[in-house]
């Protein structure tokens, strides 16, 4: 059998080796930092939990396997000026922004795009890290190792975050999760809740973007759209390659969780409908030391990482599924996090039906 390796071996690498595993898929994340030389075979399959890495000899060796599925997307979709192009080449609308060249100003910013301008590094930005706010009333400036490394894009002022997630198979087949509802505070993703039937008149419209992108780029496997809702319309904000945050309340709300889809695509296994089991939450969980006690709580699923805790950093998270709401309202109201986390809790809590 062959094996399916994962280049990155953080919490997405884990979570993939989990859902393969009922499957009978020998899946293998690979630690970016390792200094392994790797045995691959020629029927192993490569993917990746993220999109960009060092060059090693292991990274190497998966980057140029054979079988390293949407290896030419990768690139495309890594560097933010690559990926709006392709958007508006496709036509698909996203906020409006240009590249940050050598010779970029802020009056050009501040002229073209209005007086709130958000910087984006081309490469490696998370988590909202790798942004920087031009501010006309601020005078802000761009400062020039920004210069060339980024792109300049409109401050959107959107009704709230949508995503969406869904899944191609080799054939062409699609498969499309229900929009997720989606918090950020200070760029991080602190909660979601999804399905939400006032999101239902948006579906089919997120469903025909996302498939156009993954169609003309013939890809493979999972990939997230996370959207700015203004209004019916959406504005694509950015694209993932790969299985996303906003996606992990699949594991307790789907009969079949975007890990085990990813898994299943890439390898050449069917694809199913998923079947959606109730409602579901997520809580990320940033900067936080883990509580057993959470366990105590009907409708919780605990996803520890075992990182260090840092603040800031992404350490865990917790899902809920339930058919019944007061399960679900209890279960916040049981939730004893920091700030920001009231926040977040209210905000679920206003969101469930
Ligand atoms: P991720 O962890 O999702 O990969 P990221 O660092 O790649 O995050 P973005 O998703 O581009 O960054 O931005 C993070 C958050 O910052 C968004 O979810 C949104 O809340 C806010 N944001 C991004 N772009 C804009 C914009 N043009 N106008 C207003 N807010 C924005
Ligand atoms: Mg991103
Ligand atoms: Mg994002």
């Amino acid at each position: 059998m062959s094996i399916l390796w994962v280049l990155g071996a953080g919490q997405l690498g884990a979570m993939l080796k989990q859902a393969g595993t009922p499957l009978g898929i020998d899946v293998r994340p690979v630690d970016i930092e390792s200094t392994d030389t790797l045995s691959l075979n020629t029927d192993d399959v490569v993917t990746a939990e993220r999109e960009e890495w060092p060059e090693t000899i292991a990274t190497k060796q998966l980057a140029t396997h054979n079988n390293f599925v949407n290896l030419k997307t990768f690139p495309q979709l890594a560097d933010r000026l690559t990926q709006k192009q392709w958007l508006d080449r496709l036509q698909l609308a996203t906020a409006p922004w240009f590249p940050v060249e050598s010779n970029s100003n802020s009056e050009y910013a501040y002229k073209t795009l209005g007086e709130r301008v958000l910087m984006k590094s081309r490469r490696g930005g998370y988590d909202g890290k790798g942004q920087y706010w031009l501010k006309e009333s601020e005078g802000t400036n761009i400062p020039e190792d920004w210069k060339g490394n980024a792109i300049a894009e409109q401050a959107i002022n959107f009704d709230e975050e949508v995503s969406l997630v869904g899944v191609r198979g080799r054939n062409g087949e699609k498969h499309f999760y229900p929009l997720t509802l989606n918090l950020h505070i200070n760029g991080i993703l602190y909660a979601s809740i999804s399905p939400l039937n006032r999101l239902k008149p948006l579906q089919s419209k997120a469903e025909a973007m996302l498939s156009k992108l993954m169609d003309t780029l013939d890809y493979v496997g999972v990939m997230a759209m996370e959207c700015f809702r203004i209004g019916d319309d959406l504005l694509i904000n950015e694209l993932a390659p790969r299985v996303h945050n906003s996606g992990h309340w699949t594991q307790a709300g789907a009969s079949v969780c975007q890990f085990e889809n990813h898994v299943r695509a890439i390898t050449g296994l069917p694809l199913a409908e998923a079947e959606i089991k109730g409602q579901s939450m997520m809580v990320n969980l940033i900067g936080v030391d883990l509580n057993h006690h959470w366990l105590k709580t009907k409708s919780l699923e605990l996803y520890w990482y075992k990182k260090e805790v840092r603040p800031g950093r992404k350490v865990g998270h917790l899902n809920f599924c339930s058919n019944n709401i007061t399960v679900l309202q209890s279960a916040l109201t049981s939730l004893d996090l920091p700030q920001p986390y009231p926040e977040a809790i209210a905000w679920l809590a206003e969101n469930l039906p």
